[in-house]
């Protein structure tokens, strides 16, 4: 039980330190190049990721009550998905609007947006927008392998040290064997202190 917990923990540390080195280059990358990624589950309905300098912006459109047969391309298209990349525009223009989050919400890279369309030919649009900073995405995907990875720091520091290596008891008393928790310590890790 105690190893599958230890594999369980492996698999999600590395997976974090994944999704952080791929956060990391889509961060770089958003600085040069503008991704976007376009879902559509059925017609009418759409989810939108894409990046822009720094951020991630994820939307959901959806087209209800439709009163017409007009069908616009950027509104509901049929169900698929599609990815393109472009160049970044020499002059930005800031996602940023006055109906998202407060400023200070704004500065920070952070924003939700949500609005009704209503269109008396078309029908009813229900768009909903959050913004959020790469820097909080590459935090949050290092997040879970930071215990990990300062308990193998600590680890190497207490057995340098002479310490027990699962508690860190000092053992240059009693080399050997931890009277705290019972840990068996390779002599070695004992004379290192010399
Ligand atoms: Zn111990």
């Amino acid at each position: 039980m105690k190893r599958l917990l230890r594999v369980l923990l492996n698999v999600v540390t590395t997976m974090s330190l994944l999704l952080f080195v791929v956060t990391m280059i889509l961060w770089v990358r958003s600085h040069w190049v503008t991704d976007h990624l376009w879902l559509s589950p059925l017609r009418g309905v759409h989810y939108d990721v894409s990046s822009r300098p720094g951020l991630i912006l994820i939307s959901r459109s959806a087209l209800t009550g439709r009163t017409s047969d007009i069908y616009s391309d950027s509104l509901d298209r049929g169900p698929g998905w599609s990815f393109e990349s472009s160049a970044l525009p020499k002059a930005p223009v800031s996602p940023f609007t006055p109906d998202g989050s407060h400023p200070a919400w704004q500065w920070l890279g952070f924003d939700h947006l949500a609005y009704v369309q209503s269109w008396p030919s078309f029908g009813v649009r229900k768009f909903r927008r959050i913004i959020f900073p790469m820097w909080s995405a590459a935090l949050a995907s290092a997040l879970p392998s930071i215990p990990p990875l300062v308990r193998i720091v600590r680890r190497k520091k207490w057995r340098s040290e002479g310490a027990c290596p699962a508690c860190g008891y000092d053992l240059r008393a009693t080399p050997g064997r931890c009277p705290e928790c019972g840990t068996r310590v390779g002599a070695s890790a004992a004379k290192s202190k010399e």
